[in-house]
């Protein structure tokens, strides 16, 4: 009798088991994010965007470490790439390359951005300009007044964070708002890349495009909503395809490029160098990605809780969090004003 009740427990136990399992597993949520590619923008020969005593490449592998770090930490199950660990130079080509041949969920890309001092010009006074007119005889002196300008320029204050997520066309606006910043920073990783006009890259991206989209920007968005919280100034998610952020699309996966503030912002290249600034930074951003991967993973369960209102859905949900006040929209950048 006493091993018959055994037995039934050991049962009972192997049922709940396997049914903890199976749930831990994940086989009734959404696809599971294995791989996650950290790149630290730019490296080697190409230092990019220089502040007062740092450069962009210094800076972004500070935080691409310390983003490993924390990432491996937290998520010890999931592999954690670094497209580069040492001050090396990698062409865009190449690290979508190592995304793609490591089979990467996500591609993180960690920027700095840079804005130019702005140039003045005031009116300084004016100067006497003798010429003349005529030949010969009628020959004549004549005098005019010319404006002599001073020229001058003072650091820009565009300062804060934002994130780029490619875009194909203007269709894919509906994901978000608009906003006009621009991305300034140097761009030497970019060459040989395809001409983003050509038709081969418009069909690519299109494809990119409908696959991830809508799962970049809502990493996109979860991030930046993290640099809200520690107080940063948040330019949102932004829409581009132009050159600059073709890495994005040459990766098989969901993929964010994140400037994480201006290098030409005495106060953010500070920051940026700051040891307590570079933790606050990763914090956020490992915040954002554990967010999106929980949220990803377990998407069939909310999928089907709300499945009642999923088809009057037509424009797709990544749209700020309105019970936040505080936080900016997230925007996106129309295609049709790129400069490239
Ligand atoms: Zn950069």
């Amino acid at each position: 009798m006493r091993r018959h009740y055994f037995y039934s427990g050991a049962l009972l136990l192997l049922a709940f088991f396997t049914i903890v399992t199976a749930f831990g597993q994940g086989t009734r949520g959404g696809p599971k994010i294995r791989t996650i590619i950290v790149d630290a923008g730019h490296g080697g020969t190409d230092a990019g965007a220089r502040g007062k005593y740092s450069t962009e490449a210094e800076i972004t592998l500070k935080l691409s470490l310390k983003l490993d770090e924390i990432l491996r930490k937290e998520l010890p199950d999931t592999r954690i790439v670094m497209t580069r660990k040492t001050d090396i130079f990698h062409n865009v080509r190449e690290k979508a390359k190592i995304a793609n041949d490591q089979n990467g969920d996500l591609f993180v890309c960690i920027h700095v951005n840079a804005a130019p001092d702005k140039k003045h010009k005031e009116l300084s006074h004016y100067k006497t300009v003798t010429y003349y007119k005529g030949k010969g005889k009628s020959r004549k002196k004549y005098t005019r007044k010319e404006p002599v300008y001073r020229y001058w320029t003072t650091p820009n204050p565009m300062h804060g964070t934002s994130t780029y997520v490619f875009a194909a066309d203007r269709a894919d606006e509906k994901a978000s708002g608009l906003l006009t910043e621009e991305r300034y920073e140097s761009e030497a990783e970019i060459v040989d890349v395809p001409d983003p006009k050509s038709t081969e890259a418009i069909i690519a991206a299109r494809l990119w495009s409908q696959k991830f989209f809508k799962n970049s920007v809502k990493l996109g968005t979860m991030i930046e909503e993290e640099f809200v919280k520690i107080g940063r100034t948040s330019q949102g998610v932004l829409q581009r395809n132009h050159k600059g952020i073709w890495v994005l699309q040459a990766t098989n996966m969901p993929a964010v490029l994140i400037e994480t503030g201006f290098i030409t912002d005495k106060e953010e290249e500070d920051y940026l160098n700051s040891e307590d600034g570079q933790n606050e930074m990763v914090r956020a951003i490992a915040n954002g990605v554990l967010k999106y991967k929980q949220q990803i993973e377990n998407r069939q369960t909310t999928r089907s809780d709300s499945s009642s209102t999923s088809k009057k859905t037509t424009t797709p949900p990544p749209v700020p969090d309105k019970s936040k006040p505080t936080q900016k929209p997230v925007a996106v950048m129309p295609s049709t004003t790129k400069r490239d």
